[in-house]
């Protein structure tokens, strides 16, 4: 039971608590494909092994990407593989009001600031011309301006000078320093919606997400995550990012590069494949057992030595 303190939110102290709570957050921008259908395994996995919870979130604040059947089928492919999740859904959508109370939070500190530039301003800046690549380090232009609230803006968060470090399970102490490498990052863009970096975080401790098991490809996301987590006092989940599948050409499998949908007709026969991926060495008389068995193999038998400091796999 999670305690709510006089703001109406979960409280600190009775978040802090040893069991494990887990989650998979997939983005209904199309049914879910091999890629993270082996997320969702292997965060699944490490959860039940350690007798812990496996909450559901669906990350739907990107309304422009998200894609209208990619929910129903996305529970219909989680149960197919018998992943079945503790506690109802959370979707991002029914939180606007979390995260806007949360915003005026930082706001009130003065750890946020309005900013009307425009994508492609950024782009022509000077320092930015040598590089084909899109500005990565906001250089804190509107950071000291006074920008009026009915302005079209984004709010981005300041970042300070400093070296963020975590302890990732798989893949080792990882250092940043968020000034120098991102800059102030977005908070809430300037059509509205709610970026990614602050929703999660929000929703995390909403959630009494204690244990995140992701792919390596938001690794550079997590210290921005714990920095937004340090300033809003919540407690910072233990991390531990995963590989992630790659094509023939080495990339990651992604709507973007067109993964098919997961074929739900022979799960076991996927979920054997899955397992091996994840180099759990499932013993070849589990071959072609059913899906439940496999898993209660698979939660007895999780390990991630195998795993380790690798950051993509190929099928
Ligand atoms: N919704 C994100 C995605 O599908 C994952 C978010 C997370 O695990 O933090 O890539």
């Amino acid at each position: 039971m999670i305690g709510i303190n006089d703001k109406g939110f979960p409280s600190l102290t009775t978040l802090s608590h040893n069991n494990y709570i887990g989650r998979f957050a997939p983005s209904p921008t199309g049914p879910l494909h091999t890629g993270s259908l082996f997320t969702a395994v292997a965060s699944y996995l490490d959860a039940r092994h350690h007798q812990g919870k496996w909450l559901l979130r669906i990350d739907d604040l990107d309304t422009p990407r998200n894609k209208g059947d990619s929910v129903a089928a996305t529970l219909k492919t989680l149960e197919a593989f018998g992943l079945y999740w503790d506690s109802s859904v959370y979707y991002q959508s029914q939180h606007l009001d979390d995260y806007a109370t949360f915003l005026v939070t930082l706001a009130q500190s003065q750890l946020t600031y309005r900013c009307i530039c425009s994508r492609k301003l950024l782009a022509n800046l000077p320092s930015n011309e040598s590089s084909n690549t899109q500005y990565s380090i906001y250089p804190s232009i509107c950071r000291h301006k006074s920008i009026s609230p009915d302005a079209p803006h984004a709010i981005r968060i300041k970042t300070s000078d400093c070296t963020l470090s975590f302890n990732d399970k798989l893949q080792g102490t990882i250092s940043h320093n968020l000034a120098k490498q991102y800059g102030d990052f977005i908070l809430k863009r300037k059509d509205g919606i709610i970026a990614y970096q602050f929703a999660v975080v929000v929703d995390d401790y909403l959630q009494g997400i204690n244990y995140v098991v992701r792919g390596c490809d938001l690794l550079a996301e997590t210290p921005k995550q714990i920095y937004l987590q340090q300033l809003l006092g919540f407690p910072t989940p233990a991390y531990m990012h995963a590989p992630v599948i790659v094509d023939q050409h080495g990339y990651k499998l992604s709507k973007q590069t067109l993964a098919t949908a997961v074929d739900t007709q022979s799960p076991n026969i996927t979920l054997f494949g899955l397992l091996v991926l994840l180099k759990q060495n499932p013993p070849d008389s589990l071959f072609g057992g059913s899906v439940s068995e496999l898993l209660g193999w698979a939660i007895i038998h999780w390990r991630t030595d195998e795993l380790a400091l690798c950051s993509t796999i190929s099928m």
